[in-house]
C-alpha cells in the first residue's frame, strides 16, 4: 500500500469531539494497523536523515500524548534518544516551562532541564499540527536547553488553521495535509 492509502485508511473524522463543532482527527485505526504504523514510522524517521540516508539527529522529541506514540519508535528507528515534552506537572526533575494561548485560556508544557546535551540535534514529532501553538512552545523549550532543532514532522497538518504561518522560518513537514 502507498503511504497515502495508509493515511487515508487509518485516520478517521470524529465529529463534535472534544466539543460541538470540532471534527477530531483520530489516528487510532492507523496505530492498530501493524504494516501501516510501520510505514508511517519509517516515513517520519526519514526527516531525521540526510539525502544520503545518514542519521542527522541525536534526540527525537515527542509531545504528550499522541506524539509519544510516534516519536518513540522513530527514535529507535534512527538510533537516537527519546525525550518527552509533557504537560505541566508530570515530569519529576527540574524543568523548563513554556506557555501558549489556547482558544480559551492557556496551556503549559515542560521538558527536563537536563534532557539534552548542549548542541544535540533534535527532531520534533507530533500527531497533528493545528494552530501551531504546541509546536511553537516546544521549539522554545528545546532552544532554552541549548539544543538545535533540525526539524518538526507531523502525521497530519490541518491547513485551514494557521499553524504553518505561525511557524514561519521553521522546518515543518507533514505526511499528509488536509
Ligand atoms: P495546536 O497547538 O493548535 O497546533 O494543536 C496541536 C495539538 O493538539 C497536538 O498536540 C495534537 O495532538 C492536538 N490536536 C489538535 N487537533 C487534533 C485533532 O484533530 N486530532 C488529534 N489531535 C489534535
Amino acid at each position: 500500500r502507498t503511504l497515502e492509502r495508509v493515511l487515508a485508511d487509518g485516520i478517521r473524522d470524529i465529529p463534535d469531539y472534544p466539543k460541538p463543532g470540532v471534527v477530531f482527527k483520530d489516528i487510532t485505526p492507523l496505530l492498530a494497523d501493524h504494516t501501516g504504523f510501520t510505514q508511517v514510522v519509517e516515513a517520519l524517521a526519514a526527516f531525521g536523515k540526510d539525502d544520503d540516508g545518514r542519521v542527522v539527529v541525536d534526540k527525537v522529541v515527542g509531545i504528550e500524548a499522541r506524539g509519544f506514540i510516534l516519536a518513540a519508535p522513530v527514535a529507535l528507528a534512527l538510533g537516537a534518544g527519546f525525550v518527552p515534552v509533557r504537560k505541566k506537572g508530570k515530569l519529576p526533575a527540574a524543568t523548563y516551562e513554556e506557555s501558549y494561548a489556547l482558544e480559551y485560556g492557556e496551556a503549559t508544557i515542560e521538558v527536563h532541564q537536563d534532557a539534552f546535551v548542549p548542541g544535540d540535534r533534535v527532531l520534533v514529532i507530533d500527531d497533528v499540527l493545528a494552530t501551531g501553538g504546541t509546536v511553537e512552545a516546544c521549539l522554545r523549550l528545546i532552544r532554552r536547553c541549548d539544543a538545535k532543532v533540525i526539524g518538526t514532522a507531523v502525521l497530519l497538518e490541518l491547513s485551514f488553521l494557521p499553524g504553518r504561518e505561525r511557524l514561519q522560518g521553521e522546518e515543518v513537514s507533514a505526511l499528509v495535509t488536509v
